[in-house]
């Protein structure tokens, strides 16, 4: 990895982005806060390969500015805020450098005094998150055996679940779901959809998750093939960038709502779903559920709390679907119309 300065990086758009170089791991590893709510910012740790110290930087500012907008239109009152540990591309840490790093980073956030806490993301686990809560407080995801509200993908697949009937504009039985990436979200979710009534297509690039498609009754593709597959909803619950202007031209469902972040490789794919007649559920909306719990833990977690506020995604979808139908545009420039009033009527309190 190439030598980079540490210290603080000033951007006009961001509140504030810290760069370190681990004094235990050696690894780079940044902080960046995009906007702080009553002080503070939330937002998980991203500890993933990358191939400069730059790119895991820029990474870090998107993703924390992502944040804010999720957490504006999820309707709480944290700004967004993201960390990552850079791993060297080829060569993963073993467990001793892994903790290194962690604790690398847990002072990193300590340094923030609050205005930044941190939790799970890619690349980090409940544990993690647990090791780290013996170097700082200004962590949220604890175990729940700890009080915390543990892993976070189960609400994330409750939310995106609600978001697929809202999209749906009814209920689940009977209609076909495509989702595509079996994994922690994903699992979750078709487990959800299958107890709800639909009929499930499932893909992964894993071949091992075809016992659980079993399991679930479901049909089994490989993922090109889901992704071109004649369903009522396609589920996205893998990487971002799959929907571009070709891909939606392939497209053969008349919903696209799943979990995975940035499903948009441009905005341009916006208009052409919507160009196509097809509702696209903007992600930052559908996959907040794991943030509103996570944001719960910082209140005392309280299950039935978290789950009346993930119901709420539903109304607020409806809310973006009824305005981009009235102004005529499509579902990205609705939500972040609507993430930008709930955050511009916080600011007043808060600049
Ligand atoms: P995960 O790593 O547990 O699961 C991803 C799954 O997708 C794996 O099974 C993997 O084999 C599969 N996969 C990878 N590439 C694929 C491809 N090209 N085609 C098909 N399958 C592929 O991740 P996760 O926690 O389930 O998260 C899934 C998505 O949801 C990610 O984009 C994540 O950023 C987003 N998300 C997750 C949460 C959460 O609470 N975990 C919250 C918000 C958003």
């Amino acid at each position: 990895m190439t030598a980079l300065a540490t210290g603080r990086v000033l951007a006009s758009d961001y509140e504030e982005i810290r760069v370190r170089e681990g004094t235990r791991s050696g690894l780079t590893m940044a902080i960046a806060v995009h906007r702080t709510v009553d002080g503070h910012a939330l937002g998980g740790c991203r500890f993933e390969p990358y191939v400069s110290p730059d790119d895991a930087v820029a990474d870090v500012k998107r993703l924390a500015r992502a944040m804010t907008f999720k957490a504006a239109v999820a309707g709480l009152r944290l700004g967004g805020g993201k960390g990552v540990i850079a791993a060297e591309p080829d060569s993963p840490p073993d467990s001793y450098h892994r903790r290194l790093a962690l604790r690398d980073f847990a002072e990193l956030v300590e340094s923030f005094e609050g205005r930044y806490i941190t939790a799970q993301d890619a690349g980090t686990s409940e544990d993690d998150i647990a090791y780290m809560a013996r170097f700082t407080d200004h962590v949220s995801g604890r175990p729940r055996a700890e009080g915390g509200s543990g892993d976070p993908s189960p609400y994330t697949a409750h939310g995106v679940e609600v978001g697929i009937r809202a999209s749906l504009r009814g209920p689940l039985a009977g209609r076909h779901v495509i989702v595509v990436g079996l994994g922690h979200v994903g699992s979750a979710l078709a487990t959800r959809l299958r107890d709800g009534g639909a009929t499930l297509t499932v893909a992964d690039i894993d071949p091992h998750k075809r016992e659980l498609a079993d399991e679930l009754g479901a049909d089994w593709l490989e993922p090109h093939q889901a992704m071109v597959a004649e369903g009522d909803v396609l589920a996205p619950c893998a990487l971002g960038g799959i929907l571009g202007r070709d891909t939606v031209a392939a497209l053969n469902v008349a919903v696209v709502a799943g979990a995975a972040n940035n499903q948009l490789r441009d905005d341009d794919a916006a208009d052409a779903l919507r160009e196509r007649g097809i509702v696209w559920a903007p992600d930052f909306v559908l996959n907040a559920g794991g943030l509103l719990a996570v944001a719960d833990e910082r209140h005392g977690f309280d299950l039935e709390r978290v789950e009346r506020s993930i119901e709420r995604i539903g109304t607020t979808l409806d809310e973006i679907y009824a305005r981009a139908a009235a102004a005529g545009t499509n579902t990205l420039i609705a939500a972040q119309e609507l993430a930008a009033e709930r955050f511009g009527g916080l600011s007043d309190d808060n600049h």
